[in-house]
């Protein structure tokens, strides 16, 4: 029984706040965790998806394209999985998109990004125009998002391993959206990741609210005049919640709350802050969350956070010598041989062009905008990895594979999902294969998973040793 193990200060506050609720948010804790995912539209519509799906989907109110799973029918192991056809994501985390709300073609932060559940949603609305930057502050965290991000197959997201008031420093006013996903004492996550409440204290939250007024400056520093700030967590605190915007706006009077519709009649909205919402277990079909959006004044203009003097920091990735605009004749062959013309659809076609391409030694990527100055920023994708030159010939890379489809390369080859030969593929196999010398775009179904170079019927297997299954 998970209730009789949350700490006894947690249930305490949560009882004087929900009064006579109380008894059913308790409950909750003794009942099944819901499952979501939620569909790549870049890769199929909804729609589609849920027509092709072998198993039941059940629509999430709040999230378009979103779905509550039965768990037993684990998605996660599904070749589309390994393909970035969906993201599973806990069902209440995926309304933060709703109250984001990005357009096409905006230029969007997401500040606090790993895993990448929010990002992969933002990545689909802007489908493929604009920007997309997803920074992590932990490097191991934020090479995991650069992977989600990769299966996601966007061709206009850059991934950076940096600390909020270094990216504010470098991009201030940048974004048209930032999105702050704060880390939080995670109240709302006890019934899907019981550990959490290990590191639960009443200490613990005042913590954190000190280090989310920290991040929340930096995070408003790099929104537009006239643009939005998201703010959200995953936990019940008004420490961590309302207190926290409540200081905020106090001491900065160009933000100020936005009342957007509900997109479900149970989201809360509490009496201190009635512009924000906030998310319980009992009340509807997902964990707890807060969210609020603020929209900054359209006159204001920048002010630096205080006390700001942005020193360049160690960068292993920007070390070598970004190059402008050199030739890559290595890449032009590759083209030339292995994609066929590229479905404008793709947004590829002018991202392969010369002006776009940044190369950091011989790796080359296609950058989402030319005006940007990586220099000093540890960044892991500047935008599409597009592969390696090596002597007279190019590799292409993992990230390219699952930004194009089929119609765009010369060879592809589709395995259905319970192929055995699929599997060999997801193992690191090479594979007998019968067929022209080259390149392969390797799929399940129409969804591209990696490539394979055929040399005299044997493909030669580079999907990454990273993802193989074991
Ligand atoms: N938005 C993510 C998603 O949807 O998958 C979840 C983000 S999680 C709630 C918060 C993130 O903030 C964690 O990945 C954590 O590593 C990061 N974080 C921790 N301390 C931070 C700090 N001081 N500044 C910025 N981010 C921090």
């Amino acid at each position: 029984m998970l209730s009789t193990k949350l700490p006894q200060p947690f249930k305490e506050r949560m009882a004087l706040e929900l009064k006579e609720e109380f008894p059913s948010f308790i409950a909750t804790y003794d009942s099944p965790r819901l499952n979501g995912l939620r569909v790549n539209t870049l890769k199929i519509s909804a729609k589609t998806f849920l027509e092709r799906w072998p198993f039941e989907l059940e629509p999430i109110s709040w999230a378009q394209d979103g779905f509550y799973y039965n768990y037993t029918t684990y998605p996660g192991q599904h070749p589309y999985h390994a393909a970035g056809v969906y993201y599973l994501q806990e069902p209440s985390a995926m309304a933060v998109l709703y109250y984001l709300d990005p357009q096409p073609g905006e230029r969007i932060l997401d500040l606090a990004a790993a895993p990448g559940g929010k990002s992969t949603g933002i990545a689909a609305c802007l489908n493929r125009q604009g920007l997309l930057w997803s920074n992590e502050i932990q490097p191991t965290r934020a090479r995991i998002l650069a992977q989600n991000m990769d299966r996601w197959g966007a061709p206009n997201v850059i991934v950076s391993n940096e600390s909020p008031d270094q990216l504010a420093g470098r991009l201030p006013g940048f974004f048209d959206r930032v999105l702050l996903d704060a880390p939080c004492s995670g109240e709302g996550m006890f019934r899907k990741d019981p550990e959490v409440m290990d590191e639960w204290s009443p200490e613990h939250v005042l913590s954190c609210a000190h280090r989310q007024a920290l991040i929340l400056e930096s995070a408003a520093a790099l929104v537009r005049p006239g643009g939005r700030l998201v703010y959200s967590t995953c936990t019940f605190a008004p420490q961590e919640n309302e207190e926290v915007i409540l200081r905020f706006l106090d001491s900065h009077p160009e933000f100020r709350p936005l009342a957007q519709p509900d997109p479900d009649a149970d989201f809360v909205h509490p009496s201190a802050l009635p512009e924000a919402v906030r998310l319980y277990p009992h009340r509807l079909r997902g964990e707890g969350h807060f969210i609020v959006s603020l929209l900054k004044d359209n006159s204001c203009g920048y002010t630096a956070p205080k006390g700001k003097k942005q020193k360049p920091i160690s960068n292993p990735s920007s070390r070598s010598k970004q190059s402008a605009k050199p030739d890559h004749p290595e890449l032009d062959k590759f083209v030339e041989e292995a994609l066929s013309p590229l479905n404008p659809e793709l947004g590829l076609t002018q991202r392969l062009s010369p002006e776009n391409i940044l190369a950091f030694g011989n790796h080359l990527y296609a950058v989402p905008a030319t005006d940007l100055d990586f220099q000093g920023l540890t960044i892991l994708r500047p935008g599409l990895y597009l592969g390696e030159k090596k002597p007279g010939r190019f590799q292409p890379g993992y990230s390219l594979a699952l930004a194009l489809t089929q119609d765009s390369v010369s060879s592809y080859h589709a395995f259905s999902p319970n192929d055995p030969l699929l599997d060999r593929y997801l193992h690191g196999e090479a594979i007998p294969q019968e067929g022209p010398n080259g390149w392969v775009l390797i799929g399940v179904d129409e969804f591209p998973l990696g490539w394979g170079k055929r040399v005299q019927g044997l493909l030669k297997n580079h999907y990454p040793k990273e993802y193989r299954k074991r």
